[in-house]
Formats: structure tokens, sequence, C-alpha cells
């Protein structure tokens, strides 16, 4: 019996999963059109670490947030210190412009990130521990505009990448200055049904009412849709702010639909709040999530800087996503004898240096075997290095794809490769 029989194998952590080769050009696709497309409107990359204090989370996506109170990786490390694995994103990038001084740069300040987010919830399809997100936040306007240009940019991204059938619900959370007087109503409300709410909603109509819209236990959610709503009680300028966010809405042809009891599950929302659903059935079907945190920078002891954001979750776009991954061509190498062998390691090297992928295998074959390699393996072109070749110094290239020819030297064959793909990737 070998010594690695009984050997426990060590498994992916729950809720967490391996990208393997056969998913991530799909992966690669997503990502970089996002940063195409953010580059396009102005957005820089911000990238802050995976780790933060604790005390990040708890002051900015709040204390009484279920991210919080329920789902968040926390641990002291060796320095005695609680460190969390970051749920979100918007508290990092709050953080680094005001560690950064960031607010002296000309406004708006405009940033993307896409990176892994960490929340210990429960595990199901679309929810995972370690989960992706694509992440963009505006700083330094109030203009409503903005509110807009950030939903018309995240459904250029969706359609880019073929998602269809999606639709956008908005709402206006109000301000500090609107939402006490919303805050008491909805608490008399919910007071007044607390024995019928979840013994977690029963904690909330006490401690912050709002919360009781992100609750997921259906009893609870048909109490909810009868409360109070926000919308009612907006002060002018939030009102106002509404309006306008959806005029320009209306201006590009985004259609949406008022939610009013879409809070969102974070503490820190003024104003703008809104969310992009796909049409299929299933619970988790928001892919995106956003909206406008007005006092967040303050509230962190940096400068008078309003903010606004989404985060798109990368795992569920891409299960709704239509990608086209473009075939791979490659060169693969058809040489007989260690002579040939020596020459084709060169001129490998030489056209991957033109930008030309190539395959080099060293087990020895006969030229028949060597091309039913190249059909297995799915090579578009095979390089053909016998005597005759090494002797001439030209070679013989053939296409896979249109059983065509060519004879000539390196340079003149790596120009005709770089043509077809050329003509055929535009
Ligand atoms: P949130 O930060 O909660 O507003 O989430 C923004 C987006 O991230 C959601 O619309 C989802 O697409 C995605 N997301 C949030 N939590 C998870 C999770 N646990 N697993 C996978 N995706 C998630």
């Amino acid at each position: 019996m070998s010594g690695e029989q009984g050997k426990k194998v060590i498994s992916a952590i729950k809720g967490t999963k391996d990208i393997l080769p056969s998913e991530v050009r799909l992966w690669q696709i997503a990502e970089a059109t996002a940063r195409e497309i953010f580059e396009l409107y102005g957005y820089r990359e911000l990238r802050a670490p995976v780790i933060e204090p604790t005390e990040l989370f708890e002051r900015g996506t709040g204390a009484s947030s279920d991210i919080v109170t329920k789902e968040m990786y926390t641990f002291t490390d060796k320095g005695g210190r609680s460190i969390t694995l970051r749920p979100e994103y918007t508290p990092s990038v709050v953080r680094a412009i005001i560690e950064h001084r960031l607010d002296l740069q000309p406004q708006p300040l405009r940033f993307y990130y896409i990176g892994p987010m960490f929340r210990y919830d429960r595990p199901q399809k679309g929810r995972y521990r370690q989960f992706h997100q694509i992440d963009i936040e505006v700083f330094g306007e109030k203009d409503p505009a903005i509110d807009a240009e950030i939903l018309e940019m995240a459904h250029r991204l969706l359609s880019s990448l073929g998602v269809t059938g999606v639709f956008t619900l908005v709402n206006s959370v109000g301000c500090k200055k609107c939402r006490p007087a919303y805050g008491q109503k909805l608490r008399e409300a919910a007071l007044a049904v607390k024995e019928q709410l979840c013994p977690d909603c029963q904690r909330k109509s006490e401690l912050n009412p709002l919360r009781i819209f992100d609750c997921k236990v259906e009893s609870c959610r048909a109490l909810a849709a009868g409360f109070p709503r926000i919308t009612d009680f907006l002060c002018e300028e939030c009102r106002e702010h509404f309006k306008k966010f959806r005029e320009y809405l209306d201006l590009y042809g985004i259609s949406y639909r008022v939610e009013p009891t879409l809070v969102r599950g974070l503490d820190y929302y003024t104003k703008t709040a809104f969310e992009i659903v796909t049409e299929e059935a299933g619970a988790q079907n928001a892919i995106c999530g956003g909206g406008r945190y007005d006092d967040m920078v303050r509230e962190f002891g940096g400068p008078d800087l309003c903010g606004i954001g989404f985060a798109m979750g990368v795992e569920r776009l891409l299960s709704v996503a239509r990608i086209k991954v473009p075939e791979r061509s490659f060169v693969y190498f058809a040489y007989l004898g260690e002579e040939a062998k020596k020459e084709s390691l060169k001129l490998a090297r030489n056209l991957r240096s033109e930008g030309i992928e190539c395959l080099v295998e060293f087990k020895e074959r006969k030229m028949k075997d060597h091309f039913s390699r190249a059909n297995k393996l799915g090579a578009e072109w095979v390089l053909i290095v016998g005597e005759d070749e090494l002797r001439k110094g030209k070679f013989q290239l053939k296409d896979m794809t249109k059983a065509r020819q060519f004879e000539g030297s390196l340079i003149e064959l790596a120009s005709i490769i770089k043509g077809k793909k050329i003509l055929e990737t535009g």
C-alpha cells in the first residue's frame, strides 16, 4: 500500500471556487471590456488592499447592516489588530482618498476596481463567500446627471457582454434632513406589526427599521410592502434630485421602475439608490447595485465630498452574459530529428517575438503523427521543419482550417499568419 493512501484530500473552502482555464477566458473578456468602457468615461483604476481594519466597515458599511452584523470575515492578526477581509469596496476607496488627499485633485474623481470581496453568507447558487465585483465610484459630483451617467455606463457594459432582459429599479432614500421624520413613521408602522415580524426584523424595528426592507423572509416582505414609503417624505432638495435623475435616465433611454422599498443593504446611502436585475427567475437576480453616499467621506473625518458608485457581481454577470470567446490560433511545429527540433525551438522563439503563439512538443514523432496531434490540439497552423527545409531556409506552413499550404522564409510566413489574423478579427 502506498504511503499516500489514507491522506486527507484538501478541498477549496466552502463558498469559494477555482476559476479554471476553461472558464477564465470569459472572465478576462468581461474584465477587459469593463476596463475599456470605464476608461472611455474617464475612470482610472484604484487598487486597495484586500484586508482592512475592521473598524473601516463597522463605520462605513454600517454597524446595523447585515454585512457587518453577520457576514464579515474578521480575525485578529499576530499583532492583536482586528482585521477584516473586505466585504465591499466603497469604504476602502473612501479611506484611500482621505489617506492620500486625492480630494486635492480636480474633481470629480472617477475610480474603478475589479477584484474579490468576502462575505460569510450561506452559499447557494449565485451567492458565494469569495465573489468578485466590478466596482466604480465617483467623488465630488452633486449633479444628478452623474447618477444617470453611471447607470448608462453600467448598461453599456451589460450590452457589450451580451446581457439582455435586464431592468433597472430606482429609488431615493432621502438624506439626513428628511430621513429622520420618515424613520419615525416607519418605526411606528413596524412596531404596530412587530409580533408578526421575524426575530431579526423585530430587533431591526427598534434599531434601524429601514433594514426591514432587506429581509428575505416572505412574510416580512409582504408586511414591509404596506409600510410608509420614503418617496412620500423626501425634502425639496432630494425630491428635485430624484426628478432630475429620472429626466436624465429618460434622456439616455434607460427604462426603469421606481421601487420605493429599494433601500439596499447598506447604511450609508443618501438620495439615489438603484439596482439592475435580470428577468430570470430566482432569488439572486441582482447583477448590479449602487447609489449615492454624500456623507461618508465627511463621516470618516475627510473633506465634504459627495460620492456615488455601483458594484456589479462578476459571477452573476457571467451567468447571464453571452460572450463569444475567439478561437485560439497557434502554430504547431512538426519537425523530424534532433537538428530540426533545435531549429524549431529557435524559430518558435522568433515567432513569439512577433506575437504569434507557438507550440513545440518535445516528444519525437513521425510526420503523420505530428499532424494527427496538431489536429487533436486544434492547431490553426502547422510549420513543417524537415531536412529539406533546414537546408533551404524555407519552410512549409499548412493552414489547417483551409487546407492550403505556403512556402517561405520565417519572416514571410509570420506575415501570412498575422495577415490572416487581421483579416479574421478585423
Ligand atoms: P452589494 O455590494 O451587496 O450591493 O452587491 C452588489 C452586487 O454584487 C450584487 O448585485 C451581486 O451581483 C454581487 N454580490 C453580492 N453579494 C454576493 C455574493 N455573496 N455572491 C455573489 N455575488 C454577490
